[in-house]
């Protein structure tokens, strides 16, 4: 959706919230807040807010959805009534259930699921307030709780997005920009290889310009990297100083 009222650019070049066009929102994370769950997360990105929780590997039931030769990892995507601005009617729609299959299969290319067979791992993602990006920053979060369940991967999962306002390549949409740009591209990166593991497109961008884009996105996938393991060490580190687990 375009608005010729809106200005996303600013004289300067930065953008309504300040950010130059490579710059993040800031982003939290905290692994392991949740007692019941056998993993958790939770990730602040700019105004996002999300829990995310796993369960598993456990016994696929119906039977009949069982992989013999690898576990299938069932994401779960929702957002809560209170998490935009107009109450969000309950339960599942479209949206989400496009949501859910991609970020399962993002999570399930990272998986080690063949050592788990016959086997489901549930990923619940809640968003609890939305500001744009909340599939990436659900699927950021997801693979943290994965981490945090004991899940073998290959390596984390990255999301990020990158896309196009007012002409501009940028990274990390808000929601203005999310609405009123040009183009977005959300990315699941793997970060060792540079595996792309979810790639959607809303909009239209030239070739030049998505390359622009996923260099873009790369960069900052290594970065919010960075802070996934620095989560997990907090955690994990701190237990081992304290003679945990
Ligand atoms: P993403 O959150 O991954 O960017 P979309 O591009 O579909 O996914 O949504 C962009 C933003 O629009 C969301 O983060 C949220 O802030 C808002 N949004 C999505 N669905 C709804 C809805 N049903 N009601 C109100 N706002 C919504």
């Amino acid at each position: 959706m375009e608005n010729k009222d809106i200005k996303l650019i600013n004289e300067d070049g930065t953008r309504i919230d300040g950010r130059r066009p490579d710059e993040l929102r800031p982003i939290r994370m905290k692994v392991g807040l949740l007692e019941r769950a056998d993993g958790s997360a939770y990730l602040e990105w700019g105004g996002n807010k999300i829990l995310a929780a796993v369960y598993g590997p456990r016994e696929m039931y119906p039977k009949h959805q069982q992989d013999p030769a690898r576990a299938v990892v069932r994401a779960r995507y929702s957002m809560a009534p209170f998490s935009v601005d107009e109450r969000k009617r309950p339960g599942p729609d479209r949206r989400s259930v496009e949501l859910s299959m991609v970020i399962s299969n993002a999570l399930s290319a990272a998986v080690l699921t063949e050592e788990f067979p016959r086997t489901v791992i549930d990923v619940f993602i809640e968003v609890l307030q939305a500001d744009a990006g909340t599939r990436i920053a659900g699927l950021t979060a997801a693979s943290l709780a994965l981490a945090d369940a004991g899940i073998p991967m290959r390596d984390l999962v990255v999301g990020c997005t990158a896309g196009k306002i007012e002409g501009v390549v940028v990274l990390d949409l808000n929601k203005e920009e999310d609405n009123y740009g040009e183009a977005d591209v959300p990315l699941g990166i793997l970060p060792r290889t540079g595996e792309i593991v979810l790639f959607q497109m809303d909009g239209m961008m030239t070739e030049e310009e998505l390359c622009t884009a996923l260099d873009m996105a790369y960069n900052a996938a290594m970065e919010i990297h960075r802070m996934q393991v620095k989560a997990l060490k907090d955690v994990y580190m701190k237990e081992a100083e304290e003679g945990g687990e």
